[in-house]
């Protein structure tokens, strides 16, 4: 179907015929797009098969990747890629007069994710297929995924997504594989020999109905696979409930992705979809490892199993539920697979996002599985008595329950036998300062694991004209091996090579011009420096000094007519939680700002702020390769790693950055002197925590550059904004006392950004900056990263396929 580009063009239109009825003349982009696109998973199928046929008859170690976000994107393009069919398929559609990239751009993004950690998991579901590795996904597969945004009057407007509005190529429904799940009911105890046993009743259980998402690894064999639930409704309600009701209450389960990455939300429908993706994954699992080895004796040899952050970590009381009251083993037994089974990531040390959960919403929606944690407390407490006796503080601190909160953390760190952070500096804060506690206790469970992204999405398939440069300079052996990037360090001082490297710059810059112009309206220069700033909207991200920089720069090019400086357009894109108020105030701002700023015949031809409105993965895929500097600014100690800093270095965008997160390990790849590199350390933000001794109005009232912006907030500066508008942020940075530190780090800001200004200025400086960066990415793939997953936590092997 693909081996010629006449075989496929008569494939296509055959397909295209029998699936719609019409003919191609007919036929509409988003019918072309979903024609190829099951051509595409009809091709995948055979290898598909084979894998899980191989898979089961080697019964070979598995792994499963539980998370409540995946961050998919778009699936055409990358597929395409990794079945290495693009050429032949754009060729095709060509004569037949359809452009490849049109119909790619018909495919909803897969938006089942809010930011980094849902991302992280698709990079890993991508890195885990193409090192032939046995990793599968288990997932939610929600109606709505992340809210579609628009700016209206500079405000965030939300709107339901509906990714699944003209259905979903990808999937595969299995109905033979659905489970149930239930919640509710209470617990009865009864007698068994010498054996106390338990049974959930009178339950109100609802169906997982799996929908399977084949995931194909760049020039594999193997495909794996993504599982997401859907929640459905049995056919018959349980005790007597109304259907409708029923029904409703069910089917909100996999209705909405909540929409906060950073809050613990404490609302009961979370909890229930967290039991819901946990106990229909487990119960597949088992019941898959029970048909392959009679018995779980064996589970955590032939199973592993990882939660993605705290939110799937009932998978550790759900493990011990199934070995405990249906295959009736002893607890010790039951504990000590689990413990070994289950791994666990930490993806912040932001307190206010460490889940914990009220006993009183818990224990009645969950009852047998909240005794399983109640035990699993009493025994952990009962060892660290045994460790650390009469030391009450320190127990009462690492108590799983405690002042009638289950915490989950807590519970993912005592029912793992492995506990990672996700870049060096964030793992030494969980040591030594937010986990010390845990970390004393059990020193060996603690590792790092540097997170990554995958370059064939973020560089192969984003930026082909990187890609084909780099492929003509070194050859395509950093594809397979991306650590042979380096070789292009080789040419960082070739004038030649320079020059081609910067030709591929400013196409995809004038690529982003056309976007942003069809988006706002507005056009930009694409000789000026293009500083990007996209990802969630944080206080801790600092969006906000970013835009007190800017309007400084403004207030300096109006004050001082011999001011010059190198023209910047400074690009946003953020969504804020709608719930999020002081979040979508800096939304309101940067509107704003960009509104003063861009109209201003005095300032316009030097300075232009872009908002970007929606970003998501198929915009980011647009963004990263046109973009001159990556703004990494978050107050240090608070980023556990980032992954956007990755993706646009690998894209040679230079990072003006504060010493947090991977930014560290970034600075240290590429060499302290390409990067910008500025601001309070990890050590210090913490020590200021820990004693005091930062008074905000101080910067205020001696740093007249910071007065006057601060003042520009409240005092009619902004003329569509009313003297309230901004008054949250004004007082967040002076009443509150500025707890992110933006007012601390403005003077450094503005010294390192008038740095980034000259250094632009030096072409070839700039250009040898740049190429450095993207020689010394090949670190920060996420095949690096999973290749560390399996080899030190997994414990498993590739497949071992031939075509
Ligand atoms: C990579 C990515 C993120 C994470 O960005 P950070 O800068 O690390 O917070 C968020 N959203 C999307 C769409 C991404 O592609």
């Amino acid at each position: 179907m693909f081996t010629s580009v006449e075989r496929f063009k008569a494939a296509f239109l055959e397909k295209l015929e029998t699936m719609y009825g019409k003919s191609f003349r007919d036929s509409t982009a988003r019918d072309q797009y979903h024609t190829l696109g099951h051509m595409v998973r009809e091709h995948i199928s055979s290898r598909w098969i084979a894998t899980n046929e191989k898979n089961r008859t080697d019964n070979n170690k598995q792994v499963y990747y539980l998370s409540i976000e995946f961050l998919l994107g778009r699936l055409l393009g990358s597929n395409l890629l990794n079945l290495g069919i693009h050429e032949v398929c754009e060729a095709g559609l060509r004569d037949l007069g359809i452009d490849l990239q049109d119909l790619e751009e018909s495919e909803a993004d897969a938006g089942l994710g809010n930011g980094g950690l849902g991302r992280l998991a698709a990079c890993f579901l991508d890195s885990l297929a193409s090192l032939s590795l046995p990793g599968h996904g288990c997932g939610i597969r929600y109606k709505h995924g992340l809210f579609d945004q628009k700016i209206v009057d500079g405000y965030q407007v939300e709107l339901p997504e509906q990714w699944l509005r003209h259905g979903n190529v990808w999937e595969v429904r299995r109905h033979d594989q659905a489970v149930e799940v239930h919640f509710w009911g209470s617990v009865e105890s009864l007698r068994s020999g010498d054996r106390l046993e338990f049974r959930h009743i009178n339950s109100e259980a609802i169906m997982a109905v799996p929908y399977d998402i084949p995931v194909v690894g760049y020039e594999a064999v193997a495909v794996n696979t993504l599982r997401l639930w859907n929640a459905e409704p049995l056919p018959f309600p349980p005790n007597q409930k109304n259907v409708l009701d029923y029904k409703r209450e069910t089917e909100a389960v996999s209705e909405f992705l909540y929409p906060d990455d950073t809050h613990d939300e404490g609302k009961i429908l979370r909890l229930k979809q967290q039991y819901f993706l946990v106990s229909a994954s487990l119960q597949n699992i088992v019941k898959q490892h029970r048909e392959r080895n009679g018995s779980l004796r064996n589970l955590h040899e032939k199973i592993a199993i990882h939660i993605n952050d705290t939110h799937p970590v009932l998978a550790i009381p759900e493990l011990m539920r199934i070995l405990l009251d249906e295959e009736k083993m002893s607890w010790e037994d039951a504990w000590h697979i689990t413990v070994q089974t289950i791994s666990y990531t930490n993806h912040t040390t932001l307190s206010e996002a460490l889940e914990k959960w009220p006993i009183r919403i818990f224990q009645p929606l969950l009852p047998r599985i909240y005794m399983i944690v109640e035990e699993i407390n009493e025994r952990f407490c009962r060892e660290l008595w045994d460790r650390y006796t009469y030391d009450w503080k320190r127990i009462e601190d690492m108590a799983i329950i405690a002042h009638g909160l289950v915490k989950m953390a807590h519970l993912a760190i005592a029912g793992s036998h492995s506990i990672n952070g996700v870049a060096h500096i964030h793992t030494e804060i969980l040591k030594q300062r937010e986990m010390r506690l845990f970390y004393e206790f059990y020193p060996d469970r603690f590792n790092n694991k540097t997170n990554g992204i995958t370059h064939r999405r973020w560089l192969l398939k984003s930026n082909p004209e990187l890609s084909g440069l780099i492929a003509d300079t070194i050859g395509t052996g950093w594809i397979h091996d991306p650590a042979k990037l380096q070789d292009l360090l080789a040419y960082k001082g070739d004038p030649a090579f320079q020059e081609r490297f910067f030709r591929v710059k400013q196409f995809r810059k004038e690529l982003l011009a056309k976007r942003i112009e069809e988006q706002t309206g507005i056009r930009v220069d694409t000789n000026s420096i293009f500083d990007v700033q996209v990802k969630r909207l944080h206080a801790y991200k600092r969006q906000l000094l970013n835009v007190l920089h800017i309007m400084h720069l403004y207030n300096r090019l109006k004050e001082d007519g011999g001011y010059t400086i190198h023209p910047r357009t400074f690009i946003f894109g953020a969504k804020a939680s709608p719930g999020y108020y002081y979040a979508k105030k800096i939304i309101k701002l940067m509107n704003e700002l960009a509104e003063k700023v861009n109209h201003d015949p005095q300032t316009r031809d030097r300075l232009k702020v872009i908002f970007l409105e929606n970003y998501r993965v198929s915009l980011a895929e647009e963004i990263f390769p046109a973009a001159d500097v990556s703004e990494q600014i978050s107050t240090a100690s608070k980023e556990a790693s980032g992954t956007g800093n990755m993706k646009f270095m690998m894209n040679g965008a230079v990072t003006v950055g504060t010493l947090d997160g991977a930014n560290v390990e970034i600075r240290d790849e590429a060499g302290a002197e390409n990067a910008f590199i500025f601001g309070l350390t990890a050590e210090e933000v913490l020590r200021y925590y820990q004693n005091g001794g930062y008074r905000s109005s101080d910067y205020y009232h001696h740093d007249k550059r910071i007065k006057k912006v601060v003042d520009q907030l409240v005092n009619g500066f902004f003329p569509n904004a009313d003297a309230e508008e901004f008054e949250t942020i004004y007082d967040s940075l002076i009443i509150q006392n500025d707890e992110y530190f933006v007012l601390r780090d403005f003077a450094p800001y503005v010294d390192i950004q008038e740095e980034v200004g000259r250094a632009y200025q030096n072409r070839q400086r700039w250009l040898e900056m740049s190429i450095a960066n993207v020689a010394k990415s090949g670190y920060f793939t996420s095949d690096r990263t999973i290749q560390q997953y399996a080899n030190e936590i997994w414990g498993i092997q590739p497949i071992q396929l031939y075509r």
